[in-house]
């Protein structure tokens, strides 16, 4: 039985540059991974089968759209794979913004070289991440990076912010298509010029504003985390609802986290160390 974890991915800062001709969003990104997870449970069997389970199983598509088994498909162009009987334990929200799916692809793109014993080269293995999503090469090594492009240029930073995060969502699903389309850009139109991000003062995220359209609700969250006055940051990650505050340390970080489940009982609110 192989058993990965699938953290949460963080946009520490989304910074939107464009849209593409073909349609993507050109972005600059700081991505941080907090050590909270969906886990893969891989194992070999007579029979492939896939079941979904945790807190979150609900409305997880079991079918072939599912990035886990879109993941094992991609694979098994590349190797040869035996049955296999998978587990998603599914402990992060959904189309929350922080890349549940995204994260799940990559954990079993590393559990399945684990099970077939062999490394797919990086290049390649970088090119079958990409082709699952824009969020899944930066996932493969959960660890701090600048991200690029439209998620394909990753350059590893050296430490986080911070070494303690608070996420907060408000139970509420927030499509990122849905806001990228409140966002506007037309195919080819530029938004804004580059900042540095080399210093946290200038980190922002270019779809709060449309995302707030989506789900107002995202303001309360972003209002309770504040209210704490134990963050020293407080942003949206991705495309929302998952809002997170920064903390100096854990113990903090899990004050934060109960203070809001208690005010809030309907939110899920983790803390979790950050990388
Ligand atoms: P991102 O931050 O990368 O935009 P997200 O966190 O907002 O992603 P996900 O939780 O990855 O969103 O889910 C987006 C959609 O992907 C869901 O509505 C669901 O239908 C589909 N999906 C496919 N595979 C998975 C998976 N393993 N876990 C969750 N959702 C999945």
């Amino acid at each position: 039985m192989i058993v990965e974890r699938a953290m949460a991915k963080v946009n520490l800062a989304l910074h939107v540059l464009g849209r593409r001709a073909d349609g993507y969003h050109l972005l600059d990104s700081v991505v941080g991974f907090a050590d909270v997870a969906d886990e893969i449970h891989i194992v070999e069997a007579a029979q492939s089968e896939f079941n979904v389970t945790g807190p979150f199983a609900d409305g997880v598509p079991r079918d072939g759209s599912n990035l886990v088994l879109k993941a094992v498909a991609a694979v098994r162009h590349h190797m040869d794979l035996p049955s296999l009987s998978i587990r998603l334990e599914k402990n992060l929200p959904i189309a929350g913004g922080i890349g549940g799916g995204s994260s799940d692809a990559a954990a079993t793109l590393r559990a399945l070289q684990n099970i077939a014993g062999q490394k797919i080269p990086s290049q390649q293995l970088h090119e079958i991440a990409l082709q699952l999503g824009a969020d899944v090469p930066v996932c493969l090594a959960q660890r701090i990076s600048r991200m690029e492009g439209i998620g394909e240029i990753l350059s590893p930073l050296t430490q986080p912010p911070s070494p303690a995060i608070v996420l907060v969502n408000p139970n509420v699903e927030c499509l990122t298509a849905e806001v990228f389309g409140e966002l506007g850009l037309a195919k080819g139109q530029k938004f804004r010029d580059g900042v540095s991000l080399d210093t946290a003062t200038t980190w922002r995220n270019d779809l709060l504003e449309p995302a707030l359209r989506v789900q107002p609700v995202i303001g309360s969250v972003l209002a309770a985390l504040n209210e704490t006055g134990q963050c020293h940051t407080v942003q949206m990650s991705g495309s929302g609802a998952t809002c997170f505050g920064l903390a100096h340390d854990i113990a903090t970080a899990r004050i934060v986290a109960s203070e809001i489940s208690e005010a809030y009982p309907n939110w899920w609110a983790a803390a979790a160390s950050l990388q």
